[in-house]
């Protein structure tokens, strides 16, 4: 039986990872731009962290964990990054050394969910963490933040959905009688009559967590859904002036939004803020959302540290590659494109490796120059060397035969106009990336 890579984990190809390269560096950008710098933490982290902060009912925690036991912990395989990043937040007592501190991070992350388009078991997320600022602006420059990154990938056709939970998240206990638990209260008032037409999840979370029904992609508990009350009807004043401060932060930087009642997201620590952006062009279907994100103003304080405020959000990166694909209708080929193909033929007679060496050390002078080249040494025909050159989309090839090495000359072939030069083997690097400076099509001559 052949060995295959773990169902909804992916192999990520060299092809493949210059794409991945190109929207990790636009975020990191945009990251930095903003203030952000990068954290790393493990990969492994204990079970109860996550447990604690996204919820004993939420979907990630009750299914969709990878948890395991060893050396007498209980361990699991982070399912997303911010509750790891507030742990470290904690333990290095961050609030002591500054005031604000402006957090990133890019990896993968494991869910054992259904695999579909956009939706895997490994995938990866780049997200920032913002702690001690509890203000609106901060809310709406997250927004622009995450807005910024999506228009770098030329992925404009988007929509931010917003939402405020109020303050008083699900582990805040029953002592803060916040927005939280009035909504609830009205909620289950709604929902209890209508319990029997609910999913059967649902109908087991109601009385617990009846917040996490309006999160469901249940057809059943979505039909129902739709007509519960609004949160936005019980926010304190507090809450609604925070929300509109938001709002009209969001208005000043030109970003346009759609205020969305219903959306709660899946894991617990929310409170206040709320936002999704989902990428409408892309033909991702229920897998639209790239990136979502909100205020969790006690997480840093649950975990031991101070009353923290904090936001974050993340981006998923295989549905940003999909949307940016979608996006970008050139075939942006990022492929390894030779620029200089070394045709080394097999010298008629005489030292076997003769040409080998010439080809190794022209290589290594371009490369000095910064030139990708790629020598092709399989024994074969010139003309088939020259096909697998054009093949290559290299722009010149360099023919290293017998007459070649007799004369202690370079032919040099250019494959677009297929004019071809003779050069001493000691000038052909210089030649050569003095050519490659002037553009593909250009006479030979301009370049001496
Ligand atoms: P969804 O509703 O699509 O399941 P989520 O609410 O579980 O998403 P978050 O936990 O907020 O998502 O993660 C933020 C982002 O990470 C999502 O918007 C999505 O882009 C990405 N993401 C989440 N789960 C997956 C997954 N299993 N595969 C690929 N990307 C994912
Ligand atoms: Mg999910």
């Amino acid at each position: 039986m052949k060995i295959r890579a773990v169902r909804g984990m992916n192999d990520i190809l060299p092809e493949e990872a210059r794409s991945w390269h190109r929207v990790e560096a636009s975020f990191r950008g945009v990251a930095e731009l903003f203030g952000f710098g990068e954290v790393r933490t493990p990969i492994i982290e204990d079970t109860a962290l996550f447990s604690k902060q996204i919820g004993e009912t939420s979907d990630v925690v009750e299914k969709e964990m990878y948890s395991f036991r060893r050396h007498d912990n209980e361990l699991t395989v982070r399912p997303e990054g911010t509750a790891g990043a507030a742990r470290a937040y904690v333990e290095h007592a961050m609030w002591g050394k500054e005031s604000v501190s402006r957090w990133y991070y890019i990896g993968a992350m494991f869910r054992g969910e259904r695999p579909a388009k956009g939706r895997y078991r490994q995938f990866h997320q780049a997200g920032c963490e913002l702690y001690g600022d509890a203000g609106p602006v901060a809310d709406a420059e997250m927004i622009e933040l995450c807005v910024r990154v999506l228009a770098s990938l030329s992925i404009t056709d988007i929509k931010v959905h917003l939402n405020s939970l109020g303050s008083g998240s699900a582990h805040d206990g029953e002592a803060n009688v916040g927005t939280r638990a009035r909504y609830k209260a009205a909620l289950l008032d709604y929902l209890q009559p209508r319990s029997l037409e609910l999913s059967e999840d649902s109908q087991r979370r109601l009385e617990k967590n009846p917040l996490r029904i309006l999160d469901s992609k249940d057809p059943r508990d979505q039909a129902i859904a739709a007509g519960a009350p609004s949160i936005l009807d019980v926010l304190s004043s507090e809450d609604s002036e925070h929300f509109d401060g938001v709002q009209r932060s969001l208005t000043a930087l030109g970003i346009p939004f759609v205020v969305d009642p219903r959306l709660v997201r899946g894991l617990d620590y929310y409170t206040r803020t709320l936002f999704e952006i989902k990428a409408e062009g892309a033909d991702l279907g229920s897998q639209s959302t790239v990136c979502g994100g909100g205020r969790y103003d006690n997480m840093v304080e649950s975990l031991g540290g101070p009353k923290t405020p904090a936001i974050g959000f993340a981006m998923g990166l295989e549905r940003l590659l999909i949307a940016h694909r979608a996006a970008t209708t050139a075939t942006n080929d990022t492929s390894f494109k030779p620029v200089v193909y070394i045709a080394s033929l097999k010298p008629e007679a005489g030292d076997p490796a003769a040409g080998l060496d010439v080809a190794l050390s022209l290589a290594r002078e371009l490369r000095d120059r910064g030139v990708r080249c790629d020598i092709d040494s399989r024994d074969a025909k010139l003309k088939a060397m020259l096909r697998r050159a054009d093949a290559s989309k290299a722009r010149l090839c360099v023919i290293v035969g017998d007459e070649e090495i007799a004369t202690n000359q370079l032919t040099v072939k250019d494959l677009a106009n297929k004019a071809q030069e003779k050069l001493p083997r000691a000038e052909a690097a210089q030649w050569i990336a003095a050519r490659l400076a002037t553009p593909p099509g250009s006479s030979a001559e301009e370049a001496k």
